[in-house]
Order: C-alpha cells, then sequence, then structure tokens
C-alpha cells in the first residue's frame, strides 16, 4: 500500500501506522508551500509510526526541520501521540489546537495521580460491577507514560484555533469549522474554492464516529453536539473528504445521513429494549447491538466494554435532556427509567 499520495497540488496524505490499534492508519495530511508546511495531526508514540511519518514527509521533499506548525483536529492519542517528537526534532514548531482540547490535555496530565480514582467511581456509579470496574481501570491506556507524555507537552503551551479562523497555506485558504461531539473541541479545515474538507474524526468513510460522555466531559451533551455539527457539515459545498482514518471519499450528504439514521436507530434501541424496570448504563451497555465482531459481551475487551459503556451513556444523556428517560441515584449508582410515551416515537 501507497504510505504517500499527494491529493491535490501541495496536499500530501501520510498513511501513518498505528500499532496494535484495529483502525491500522491515520492519515496524517501535509500542506506544503514556499512560506510554510503544516501538518495536521501526527500518529501514535511509537518509534515505527514515527519513522513512517518523516519517510512520508522526505519523500513530499520536507524534513522535519521544514514543519512551521502542526494543527491537530482533537486530542485523541491517534491524533496527538508523536507530539513530543515532533517538537524535540523541530525545535520551535507551533502547535496548534483547540482551547477546549488543550484544557482536557491539562486535565488529563494534572489529575494524573487521582485519575485512575475518578475513571473507578465513574465506572460503579455507572453500574459497572466492582471486580469489572476494577479491571478496566487497570487496563486503562492512560497507565502507558508514552499515552500520557503528549498531554503533558500539549497542556504547557499550544496556539488556541477558533471557529472561522482561515488558515492559508500557498493557493489554499483553509476555514476552521468547530464540530464537537466525537470530542468537545474537534475541528475540521474546510477549502471553499477548492471544495475541499479535512473531517478529521468526523466523517469517516465507514467507521462510525466514536461519540461518548466521560467523567472529564459531564454536564455535556456529546450526541447533540455531534447531530448538530453533522448538521453544519452537511450544508457546507463539499467535493472531496480527506478523514483521518480510511480513504478519501466523496457524497459526505450521504454519509452524514447514514451516520443519522446510524444514532436514531441507537436511540430506538436504547427505548424500545427496555421494559419498565430501572436500569444501568453498564446493563443497557451490555444489550445493544454493537457495530463489531464478537459472540458475546463477556469477550468483550476491557477497553472495549469501557468504550461501549461511554458510547450508552452519551445515548442515555441525550433522551434524558428530552426528557424520554429519567435519571435517578441511588446508593451511588445511577439508575434510568423510559418514560412509557417515549416508546411510541419514531424519531429522536
Ligand atoms: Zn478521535
Ligand atoms: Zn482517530
Amino acid at each position: 500500500m501507497f504510505m504517500i499520495k499527494q491529493v491535490f497540488s501541495g496536499i500530501f496524505q501520510i498513511k501513518v501506522p498505528l500499532p496494535h490499534s484495529p483502525l491500522i492508519h491515520l492519515n496524517s495530511y501535509l500542506l506544503r508551500s514556499e512560506e510554510k508546511n503544516i501538518l495536521i495531526d501526527t500518529g501514535l508514540n511509537f518509534s515505527q509510526s514515527f519513522q513512517s511519518l518523516r519517510r512520508g514527509l522526505s519523500e513530499a521533499s520536507i524534513e522535519l526541520e521544514d514543519l512551521t506548525e502542526v494543527i491537530l483536529t482533537h486530542f485523541h492519542v491517534d491524533h496527538v501521540g508523536l507530539i513530543p517528537r515532533l517538537i524535540e526534532a523541530s525545535g520551535n514548531i507551533k502547535i496548534s489546537i483547540h482551547p477546549i482540547e488543550a484544557e482536557l490535555c491539562r486535565i488529563l496530565s494534572s489529575t494524573y495521580k487521582d485519575l485512575f480514582a475518578k475513571i473507578e467511581t465513574f465506572l460503579k456509579s455507572n453500574g459497572t460491577p466492582s471486580s469489572i470496574a476494577l479491571k478496566l481501570t487497570e487496563s486503562h491506556p492512560l497507565h502507558e507514560p508514552k499515552i500520557i507524555r503528549p498531554y503533558q507537552e500539549l497542556a504547557v503551551a499550544t496556539h488556541p484555533l477558533e471557529d472561522g479562523q482561515v488558515i492559508s497555506v500557498g493557493d489554499y485558504h483553509f476555514q476552521i469549522v468547530c464540530t464537537p461531539g466525537h470530542s468537545p473541541g474537534h475541528i475540521c479545515l474546510y477549502e471553499p474554492s477548492f471544495k475541499i474538507l479535512i473531517s478529521g474524526d468526523h466523517l469517516l468513510p465507514s467507521i462510525t464516529p466514536h461519540v461518548a460522555l466521560w467523567w472529564f466531559t459531564e454536564n455535556m451533551n456529546p450526541l447533540a453536539d455531534y447531530l448538530n455539527s453533522l448538521k453544519k457539515i452537511e450544508k457546507l459545498d463539499i467535493e472531496v473528504v480527506l478523514p483521518a482514518h480510511e480513504e478519501t471519499f466523496i457524497n459526505h450528504c450521504e454519509r452524514i445521513k447514514q451516520l443519522q439514521d446510524h444514532h436514531n436507530q441507537r436511540l430506538m434501541e436504547i427505548l424500545t429494549s427496555s421494559n419498565s424496570r430501572r436500569f444501568t448504563a453498564y446493563m443497557k451497555a451490555s444489550q445493544v447491538h454493537w457495530n463489531i465482531n464478537y459472540k458475546s459481551w463477556n469477550t468483550f475487551l476491557p477497553f472495549q466494554k469501557y468504550l461501549a459503556l461511554g458510547e450508552t451513556i452519551a445515548h442515555l444523556y441525550f433522551l434524558e435532556k428530552k426528557q424520554l428517560i429519567k435519571r435517578t441515584m441511588v446508593d451511588q449508582v445511577l439508575y434510568y427509567s423510559i418514560n412509557e410515551k417515549a416508546k411510541k416515537r419514531k424519531k429522536y
């Protein structure tokens, strides 16, 4: 498979391998011009990924020292992982990210010591049995120094990106479009003249972007944000989408419709599969049909259970805000019950 492809004049897609990840690659994009060279997203913090990125850049006649700026679409590890190595290699490279994402990096690195207590409490309060909550906490990726290291870098100094800001490189004038949902400060880059969207993880051709509610995003409504961000992108005149995973694609409105249908079905599934008894988010996560290859909930890997739980909580919170379900706390565990009228609805 090619590792680098010039997708438009001066815009290169570099496939950075993601070791041990089912996502396989991250698409990093190089915007090359006479005056500046901007990299969008980086890859996981592994030597193999770093070497591939370096090789890809040099095929586009760019050395690490020639990079002037890195723009991060969001704070997830597969996008920010190589930041420490890029800072080390390129000196005073400018790092730009939305301020909400920079704040999350500060939270994840500054509360490091009591981070795992918070994760365990969050899991238990959502109905995860104690032994499983302990297992999920002990196997959490944030235990690995190579995961936490980029957050420590990003917590210190970044340049804030804001909605509508224009990034000019050569003939291109990319607009920053805030698209919260997959993460609270996720951004896309839109070029209106060339009709190009660099979509990060907001829009992927076949993978459904993960939308979850976590202990560090409490009181946010990520699914409502995500659906609103889909509508925002739907209105744009786009010919080609350059996603952070998988391949470039066209027909963004068709893909948006599929994603809207997916979430509507998931919301209906949660409501109609629930009898009148109260349930926890963990119980519901174990009943939902997930789009991965698995025999039963018990065969999920610990981190898959963690992701499924976060996604279920986002859907439950969305339904609660629409007053279709009720939430009550009993002995420090959150229970949900369905408003009977909600079951008759066809669309949410
Ligand atoms: Zn992501
Ligand atoms: Zn990603």
